[in-house]
């Protein structure tokens, strides 16, 4: 499994990730899926609607209306990324309890203190399962 993100959007969910500290950052990736390779084309920035830095949610009206954007597009939402303020970037009880629903999701998660990000990793569930999803970022040049 691999997930391919372009450098500039994963700077995008950083800095989503900073912005957000001391709270869970949420966010959508909508792009492609094919066998076993997400291809993002598009991180879109949601809001934590629980303000919490050990928790978090997204409207759900919202998710719903980046779906269908995604869908009218030919894209289609292929996952979705949060922070783990004064962590590390693992997937918590609450987070598995999560991909069992939405496990053809790619979940990336973004570990962090308060002056740097400390890691970045992303999961998939297959089988009820959580899996490592290798990152690939294509380099977009100085932006
Ligand atoms: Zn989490």
């Amino acid at each position: 499994m691999k997930l391919k993100i372009k450098s500039s959007d994963l700077k995008k969910i950083e800095a989503h990730a900073r912005e957000a500290y001391p709270y869970e950052c949420v966010g959508l990736l909508v792009g492609t899926s094919a066998k076993g390779v997400f291809d993002v084309r598009e991180v879109v920035k949601a809001k934590n609607t629980l303000d919490s830095p050990v928790a978090f949610e997204a409207d759900p009206q919202f998710v719903y209306e980046v779906y269908r954007g995604a869908e009218k597009r030919g894209l289609q939402l292929i996952g979705v990324y949060h922070s783990h303020p004064n962590l590390h970037a693992y997937v918590s009880a609450r987070d598995a309890a999560f991909m069992k629903f939405w496990g053809h999701l790619v979940w990336v998660i973004i570990g962090m203190s308060k002056d740097a990000i400390s890691e970045i990793k992303a999961f998939t569930m297959q089988e009820g399962k959580v899996c490592d999803v290798e990152l690939e970022v294509i380099e977009t040049g100085p932006s």
